[in-house]
């Protein structure tokens, strides 16, 4: 039994649709996989549609969120929601409220950019981004690449939009304490993904997780690419400590990342666990 908890489609980052993706999955050997595309459901209906007999489909997503860092800060982390009620009332809400704040976020990044002679309109800028999509700083990359400002999507962000440049603004994400009573709301279950990924940069403290835990989180990811064998240890520990369910993904990107599908993967115990405590969405092909 191999189950994958964390992969993305081209309806967030990855490179896979998301019938490739559960395509993938399948041909990789996976009996489960799960679909977490960042903050968005879009990818669910075409994984569902292209499943192949066999393999399990958990519906899901990564959520961004702000958390506060257990050394007086915040910090951005990433949450993995799984079978949930995308309809749910408070999920709606929230998910709406998002795409207004980012849709406005970007405006003001544009807008720096025309004042120092960008060829980019404040104005016009979101005509072209449907409105239902969770715009972001990969759709201002695309348009100065198609203006010739710069020759590729990366080379936007090395130059122009990083978290140092004087054009970048921070989003305004969730929450993670809305974001997990949101998702218990809506019958799902939450999963604190690679907390302690430290090469991605600054990490919470362990404390942390045991404050998520004392308010509905149900597990952490503990094998994961960007974790060290001592902190997959340490995790295995405050869960053990905490009644956390650990669990093991690849977080596949297709080929915006080397990591294979199914490069990590989640013991069946603790999948039956985790499935047991969701009440609004079934797993797929059970
Ligand atoms: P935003 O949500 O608007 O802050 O944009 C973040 C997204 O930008 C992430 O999901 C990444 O996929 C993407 N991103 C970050 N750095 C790069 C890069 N160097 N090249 C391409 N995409 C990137
Ligand atoms: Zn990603
Ligand atoms: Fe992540
Ligand atoms: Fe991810």
């Amino acid at each position: 039994m191999r189950i994958d908890l964390h992969t993305h489609s081209n309806a967030s980052d990855g490179t896979d649709d998301p019938a490739q993706l559960v395509r993938v999955a399948a041909e990789a050997g996976l009996d489960v996989v799960a679909l977490t595309d960042h903050d968005t459901t879009a990818g669910w209906a075409e994984a569902e549609q292209a499943r192949p007999k066999g393999l399990r489909l958990v519906r899901g997503a990564e959520l961004s969120c702000v958390c506060p860092d257990g050394h007086g800060n915040s910090i951005s982390v990433h949450l993995l929601a799984y079978l949930f009620d995308p309809d749910h009332p408070s999920v709606l809400v929230e998910q709406s409220r998002l795409r207004v704040e980012r849709r406005e976020r970007l405006v003001k990044m544009v807008t720096r950019m025309s004042e120092d002679g960008y060829p980019v309109d404040p104005e016009t800028f979101l005509d072209r981004l449907p409105a239902d999509l969770p715009a972001g700083r990969p759709h201002l990359a695309r348009a100065l690449v198609e203006e010739g400002v710069v020759s590729s999507v990366n080379e936007a962000f090395v130059k122009l939009l990083n978290n140092g440049s004087r054009y970048y603004i921070p989003r305004a994400d969730t929450p993670v304490e809305q974001a997990i009573a949101m998702i218990t709301d809506a019958g799902g279950v939450c999963v604190f993904a690679h907390p302690f990924a430290r090469r991605r940069g600054r990490v919470v403290a362990p404390s942390v997780v045991a404050d998520l835990a004392a308010i509905g989180l149900v597990g952490v990811e503990m094998d994961h690419p960007d974790h060290e064998p001592a902190d997959r240890e340490l995790i295995r520990g405050l869960a053990a400590e905490l009644g956390l369910l650990a669990t093991g993904s690849s977080d596949y990107h297709g080929t915006n990342k080397t990591t294979p599908i199914g490069a990590e993967t989640t013991d069946p115990e603790v999948f039956d666990r985790l499935v047991a405590k969701a009440t609004a969405v079934p797993v797929l092909g059970c």
